[in-house]
């Protein structure tokens, strides 16, 4: 992405300001079609949650992707940006069986993750399919051994807990389209990823009615230089091998599926926010911008790294600083980091910031939530205003 641009869309929108370039979640999306083009059904249904404006979905459904989602609300932007509800996956944790049933009745697929909600479910709607999510207890040891892990995760039914789901099947007389799983960032590389799929086809095996496997995510992308990404075409040649000889075993072609977030739209996303203040303090020097987090919480939140620009001052010498936000929190976006000499007003960019940062933004401090700018076809596109009060106070009302 062209600095002189950003610096533009930053003048002409204001800032703080979210920029996401669909030219690049295009290309992730070609490169994992491509890394799993040996496989004859293969559906990738991108994550809603990492990044949910109704437009980034509107250029996944011309992408010819699907849609994984974790609540009604995200099925219904799906429907509204043009998705057909047998292209969305719903894989709620913890909802209500009232809430399961509403999707159920768009006619979305589902994706059970508990043994108590799978028996009411089958009982109550014994012809409406379900895909089941389980925990394969597989993650990533130290020297990269395998490890027995996350017995204790909220998320999916055990692999151990296969017999009495073949009893809710058999009691219920319900039917299991799909096997899915999705263990987050425990799985870094390519083999720990291939030893859970393998529990995965011993799932699948014990029913006689899937249609796909669902990998669900975890990939990795670098967010600084050396960091551990997933080599996504390397997992594509190994793990479409073994799924076509899976399909052979099973007697049918089922569709492998992956539902991936932070690969498709980390990198697309960047941004952008105004030094307000620098502060000498005895220690340290502060550059404090004009947001915190309340519009970008991943460092707080998970201690992760954004790597962060001067765009104003590219030529500038570098110094070192901490960059901090404006809430009455320590918010630290970054510590003791070498960037070109920052002064008041000039505008910093903050990289991977398409993936859960505007959707985990908040109005705390009462501040307005940015506003978001696609980059698509060469031109620029206002695809959320920024707040103003009237959003601090609607749903308010005065009453005393
Ligand atoms: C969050 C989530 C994903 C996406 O994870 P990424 O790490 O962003 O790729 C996929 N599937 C489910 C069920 C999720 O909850």
């Amino acid at each position: 992405m062209d600095n002189n641009l950003l610096l533009d869309l930053a003048k002409k929108y204001d800032s703080p300001l979210y920029v996401y370039d669909t030219d690049k979640i295009k290309h992730q999306y070609k490169r994992i079609t491509k890394a799993f083009s040996k496989v004859k059904n293969v559906k990738i249904n991108y994550a809603t949650k990492a990044l949910s404006n109704v437009n980034v979905l509107k250029v996944f459904n011309q992408l010819g992707s699907g849609l994984d989602t974790v609540s009604i609300q995200e099925v219904k932007l799906g429907l509204l940006a043009g998705f057909e509800p047998k292209d969305i996956i719903y894989t709620p944790n913890g909802v209500s069986l009232k809430e399961i049933e509403d999707v159920a009745k768009l006619g979305v697929q589902i994706n059970i993750d508990n043994l108590s909600i799978l028996e009411l479910f089958g009982q109550k709607h014994p012809n409406i399919p379900v895909c089941i999510r389980i925990n394969p207890h597989v993650m990533a040891g130290g020297n990269s051994k395998i490890s027995v892990g996350h017995i204790d995760s909220k998320f999916g039914i055990s692999i151990h807990q296969v017999p009495h789901i073949k009893r809710v099947v058999e009691n219920t007389g319900m039917h299991i389209n799909g096997i899915h799983m999705h263990t987050g960032s425990d799985i870094l590389d390519v083999d720990t990823f291939l030893m859970a799929t393998e529990i995965l086809f011993g799932v699948a095996k014990q029913f006689d009615e899937i249609q796909f496997i669902d990998f669900g995510s975890g990939f990795k992308v670098p967010y600084k230089e050396g960091d551990i990404s997933t080599n996504i075409e390397d997992l594509g040649k190994h793990l479409s091998k073994r799924f076509n000889e899976f399909c052979k075993e099973y007697g049918k072609d089922l569709t492998l599926m992956f539902e991936p977030g932070k690969f498709l739209v980390s990198e697309a996303g960047y941004f952008l926010a105004t030094v307000n203040v620098i502060k000498q303090t005895t220690s340290t020097v502060f550059a404090g911008i004009d947001s915190g987090l309340n519009h970008l919480i991943r460092p707080m939140f998970y201690n992760s790294y954004h790597r962060i620009e001067n765009l104003s001052n590219p030529k500038g010498r570098e110094r070192f600083y901490s960059i901090v936000g404006y809430i009455c929190e320590t918010d630290t976006f970054g510590t003791n980091r070498r960037i070109n000499e920052i002064r008041e007003e000039d505008i910093l960019c903050f990289y991977n910031a398409g993936a859960y940062c505007f959707s985990m933004a908040s109005n705390y401090n009462s501040r307005y939530r940015p506003a978001e700018v696609m980059i698509h076809d060469g031109k620029d596109y206002l695809i959320r205003k920024r707040e103003t009060f009237e959003d601090i106070m609607r749903n308010q009302e005065i009453m005393i």
